[in-house]
């Protein structure tokens, strides 16, 4: 009995050793971790108001009344603050209350906006990672090399960074071409590609991901995309990494908000994993910096909540959400002057200690 008592006690104060106190290692630009994770074109009234009836209804067919809806059935409530913590669970309900703060929400006089006019994909992605809009050479989704050396790029040479310390995993192909100016700087995994990994299991959904297409050819399952993220997460261990999620934008184009609703609520359990798993990291935990945001939003209507562009109303806005140790914000930000994408950038180079706007004198300045 002695014995099993000195054996538990002694691996309870090994734990409690080798568990890293969060005030132990006070955060530092020199070992700290960045995390990019977007939305692609996740739109400002879902992010904060959960289920839209009104959109939900519109795309009922014959029988269908939107009481008997699967959608609404399940994440339908009355205030806006309790649908979308069913539809964000995790996001909501711990994320935001008790590791960070999100900006955009136009109830509370919160805005957040692109300085690009095009509202799409490309030129939103671009002016996140660059700092800057391009307008008039950036303006189409081809896939055309970044014209532009990124963060992405310049972090890694700053940092002195190996190719696997700064890797990308996104589910639209076209990334392969907007995070890069230089190809083949950094680790790349985007659209339908392969991605080679000593787990079987990792190979298993790499081979799965061709099996599984989607209804477009450019943009695979958000699955593949997470799973390959956090493998190399575990064997890679990258100082800095972008996750690109897709799948909130394709199905709104194609008009099934049922799946839009679908893809946020598993979008949400994805962060609840990766946050789970960077918490029990001692190289990760209480020193990765997590900026989330989206590229564009879309109409704000019935009407034209599946387009976004220069000529839709609502695109233009969008939301920008931070968990950092070194940021005390916790809910909603209200009240305050308008937040840009372009100053993005800048927010998460200084998180490693690097003054963004002293290399880019056109880029918006950091935020916090
Ligand atoms: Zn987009």
């Amino acid at each position: 009995m002695r014995l099993l008592f000195a054996l538990v006690s002694a691996a309870l104060s090994a734990a409690v050793i080798a568990a890293p106190p969060q005030s132990a290692q006070p955060p530092s630009a020199a070992t700290d971790a960045l995390i990019l994770i977007t939305l692609d074109g996740a739109r400002v009234e879902e992010m904060f108001g959960g289920l839209d009836s009104g959109i939900l209804q519109s795309t009922l067919s014959g029988s269908q009344t939107l009481e008997n809806h699967p959608s609404y059935k399940r994440f339908h409530a009355s205030s806006p603050e309790e649908r979308r913590e069913k539809l964000m669970p995790f996001f909501w309900g711990e994320w935001m209350a008790r590791h960070g703060s999100i900006a955009g929400n136009p109830a509370l006089n919160s805005s957040v906006r692109l300085t690009n006019t095009h509202r799409f994909s490309y030129p939103g992605y671009s002016e996140i990672l660059l700092g800057e809009a391009h307008d008039a050479t950036i303006r189409s989704n081809d896939r055309v090399q970044n014209p532009h050396v990124t963060l992405l790029e310049e972090l890694k040479a700053v940092l002195q960074l190996p190719q696997a310390g700064v890797a990308a995993f996104a589910s639209w192909e076209v990334f392969r071409e907007i995070v890069e100016h230089t190809p083949g700087a950094l680790t790349v995994n985007a659209g339908f590609e392969a991605f080679d990994h000593p787990d079987p299991l990792v190979r298993e959904m790499s081979r799965l991901q061709f099996e599984t297409p989607t209804p477009w050819n450019s943009v695979r399952h958000d699955i593949y995309t997470v799973g390959f993220a956090m493998a190399h997460l575990r064997t890679a261990r990258p100082r800095v990494l972008y996750l690109a999620l897709g799948e909130t934008d394709d199905w709104a184009h194609d008009g099934r908000y049922d799946r839009v609703l679908e893809s946020f609520n598993r979008t949400d359990s994805y962060l609840r994993e990766l946050w789970t798993w960077l918490e029990a990291q001692p190289d990760y935990q209480g020193r990765t910096h997590i900026l989330i945001t989206t590229d564009h939003g879309r109409g704000r209507t019935s009407a034209d909540w599946r387009q976004h562009g220069a000529k839709v109303e609502g695109a233009q806005d969008v939301w920008m959400a931070f968990v950092s140790p070194r940021v005390a914000r916790r809910g909603e930000w209200r009240d305050h002057p308008p937040i840009f994408t372009n100053q993005a950038a800048a927010t998460m180079a200084a998180w490693l200690g690097i003054d963004w706007t002293a290399r880019r004198p056109g880029a918006g300045r950091g935020i916090l």
